[in-house]
């Protein structure tokens, strides 16, 4: 069985090379997550739901080209993946839209699901 959890990030970015998208702007991204579950009377939905929540506020109003160089929404799609993996190892995909008609989505068994050069905020902070 599989279950769904849905919420909302607000990030900023640019895209050197990428035309408009050069401009700093941000985007409320809309984050999908399907996690394989084995539901029964001890599952608990709503605690799933705010643990998940509790996961995108670690990116909440950041600016994504502090923590990679090209935060597209594919690499964001690979860096959320990791950062909810730890908390949820039933993860098995993630779709990331960027405003309306746009997304990008990362499964467990892509050949390389998470961004490689992804630091936690904590770590991220310590570094600087
Ligand atoms: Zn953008």
């Amino acid at each position: 069985m599989r279950i769904g959890l849905i919420g909302f990030v607000d990030c900023a970015h640019r895209l050197e090379g990428a035309g408009i998208c050069e401009r700093p702007h941000g985007h409320t991204y809309r984050v999908e997550a399907v996690l394989e579950a084995t539901l029964g009377r001890d599952t608990d939905l709503e605690a799933l739901r705010r643990r998940f929540i509790r996961g995108l506020d670690q990116l909440d109003h950041s600016d994504l080209n502090d923590r990679m160089p090209y935060p597209s929404c594919e690499n964001f799609c690979s860096l959320l993946f990791g950062v909810l993996k730890a908390d949820f190892p039933g993860l098995a995909r993630l779709k990331v839209w960027e405003g309306e008609g746009k997304w990008a989505e990362v499964r467990v068994d892509d050949p390389f699901p998470t961004y490689p050069a992804w630091q936690s905020p904590s770590t991220a902070r310590k570094s600087s």
